[in-house]
């Protein structure tokens, strides 16, 4: 019997015992395709050279320095690395253990931001329906997802939700893509305005959404019009880059690719490569300037803040990651499982959507393909893919719950970097097999 309870209760899980590339392997030594990253965790497989040496390598100098008495060399390189590939005018990096703690992080700093520049009315937080920004209890009230906040209601501060930018449920027959990206995003505008902007401190988005449906990206434009509007009525906007970010759709910071920077961005997952738990969050010179010139103090910290063994770690991510031709393989084989995904599940009856950016992907299924009407949630069909991936050696990761009572199943793929032609084959051929099998049952 186990004595852990941070899975399903009951769950009868493999036991995961090493890795090989993108293979983990269990201790019956059946081999499992991550085709997921975990939950876009693993950029770089489960047996990345360089990420383990350099941990070994600080862990023989020093494992640990508390942060009110020491700097170290490892936390110094590693905000450098950061700072020098980040979107125009981040400047600075707060690094700390996971994504739930950068977005806590991002909300304090965005409140401490406006008290200290003499706005202290500017309390409140917009996101998005489609949004899921971390569970501890800040995090948790940002995000969206009903079915995650729902039994925590009473604890969470109330935040607005507008609409996603959500292209293959809601832009109209008759309406652009730009049209329909001017209406999605204006819903922001509407809702400053109803809360009274004085009011407002910060929108929050996934600026290409994972954790609540796979990989859905926004259309051109959306989130220039987006950063406008936060311009025009002073509020911060904060990009949550957890699962998306660190390279995971192409460029380092996915917002790169709609030309738009943040004040605030969430960097997890990817940062670590599942080596270490690592988070960290970023501002701007803005930011940074007006805390030092004020109070000179973030009032915030965790124990384990820039841990050094998680700082090593983070920056040889970062120092692989921006390795000449690194991107762009994460570009090309991106574009390679899309078209791998259309060729084996395009005609699938009940596969709506397929999307995504990079190696951040995602598939959405349908009842009726001409309806777009969702499985009946109760069939819990994501959770079956899953379990068929599994038992046909496919990680795969699912997604369910519906978003305006609109879509239910998802599967979400992002594979580690370092994925090959073949393996890349081989996820598609598993996917459509688990999926035949999930749908029969
Ligand atoms: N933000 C986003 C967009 C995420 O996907 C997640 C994790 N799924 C989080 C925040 C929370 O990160 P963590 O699980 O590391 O606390």
């Amino acid at each position: 019997m186990t004595a852990l309870f941070h899975r399903r209760c009951g769950a009868d899980l493999p036991i995961a015992s090493t890795g090989d590339g993108c293979f983990i392997i269990d201790k019956n030594g059946k081999r499992y395709l991550d085709s997921c990253g975990g939950a876009a965790v693993s950029c770089l497989g489960h047996s990345f050279e360089p990420v383990k040496t350099a941990i070994q390598e600080q862990l023989a100098s020093l494992p640990f320095a508390h942060t009110s008495f020491f700097t170290t060399g490892a936390a110094e390189a590693m905000a450098q690395a950061l700072i020098k590939h980040a979107p125009a005018g981040i400047s600075r990096v707060y690094p700390l253990s996971g994504g739930s703690e950068a977005v806590e992080a991002a909300i304090k700093l965005a409140r401490q931001f406006f008290i200290e520049t003499g706005q202290p009315q500017r309390h409140k937080i917009i996101a998005r329906r489609q949004s899921y920004h971390g569970n501890t209890i800040g995090a948790l009230a940002a995000g969206g997802n009903q079915w995650r906040r729902e039994p925590f209601t009473p604890l969470l501060m109330e935040t607005s939700h507008i609409a996603p930018c959500y292209e293959y449920r809601d832009r109209k027959s008759d309406e652009s893509a730009w049209d329909y990206a001017q209406r999605v995003a204006n819903e922001l505008e509407t809702e400053i305005q109803r809360l009274g902007a004085e009011n407002v401190m910060a929108f929050i988005a996934e600026p290409v959404v994972g954790a609540t449906a796979g990989a859905v990206p926004p259309v051109p434009g959306y989130f220039k019009r987006i950063r406008e509007i936060c311009d025009t009525h002073g509020v911060l906007l904060i990009l949550d880059e957890v699962m998306c970010g660190m390279g995971r759709t192409g460029t380092l910071f996915a917002s790169e690719q709609d030309g738009i920077a943040p004040d605030i961005v969430t960097i997890a997952k990817g940062l670590g490569a599942g080596y270490q738990p690592v988070g960290a969050m970023l501002c701007t010179e803005k930011i940074y300037e007006t805390i030092a010139i004020g109070s000179g103090f973030f009032q915030h910290g965790h124990t384990y803040l820039a841990h050094p063994i998680a700082m090593a770690a983070a920056t040889a991510v970062i120092e692989t990651l921006v390795a000449p031709g690194m991107l762009s393989r994460v570009r090309e084989r991106g574009d390679m499982l899309q078209t791998l995904l259309e060729e084996y599940l395009g005609d699938h009856p009940h596969v709506g959507d397929i999307r995504g950016r990079g190696l951040f992907r995602g598939i959405e299924m349908v009842e009726s393909k001409s309806t777009k009407a969702p499985f009946d949630p109760a069939k819990r069909l994501h959770q079956k893919i899953k379990a068929a991936g599994m038992d046909a050696g496919l990680m795969c990761y699912p997604m369910g719950g519906t978003i305006d009572g609109k879509s239910g199943d998802h599967i979400l793929l992002a594979p580690p970097f370092i994925i090959e032609e073949a393996e890349l084959q081989e996820i598609a051929v598993r996917l459509r097999h688990s999926i035949d099998v999930a749908i029969k049952q």
